[in-house]
């Protein structure tokens, strides 16, 4: 089983793990986090393929993909 994990609070809400995602698994939330920003959340997790190109481009280090 894969498993998205984001860490809310460390997003600056870039983009750019959304971007990155071939399978279109990410997306911006309407949650804020602590900082002030729009969390990105895990919107089809159901479709991850593990490819960790999203924890890859992340600059904050938010995302973590176990399998
Ligand atoms: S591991 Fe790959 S498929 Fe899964 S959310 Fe990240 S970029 Fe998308
Ligand atoms: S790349 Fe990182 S900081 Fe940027 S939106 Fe994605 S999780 Fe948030």
């Amino acid at each position: 089983m894969i498993k998205v994990t984001i860490h809310e609070d460390a997003c600056k809400s870039c983009g750019l793990c959304v971007r990155a995602c071939p399978k279109d698994v990410l997306a911006i939330s309407k949650r804020l986090n602590t900082k002030g920003y729009y969390a990105v959340e895990v919107a089809h997790p159901e479709a991850c393929i593990a490819c960790a190109s999203c924890a890859k481009t992340c600059p904050d280090v938010a995302i973590e993909i176990e399998k």
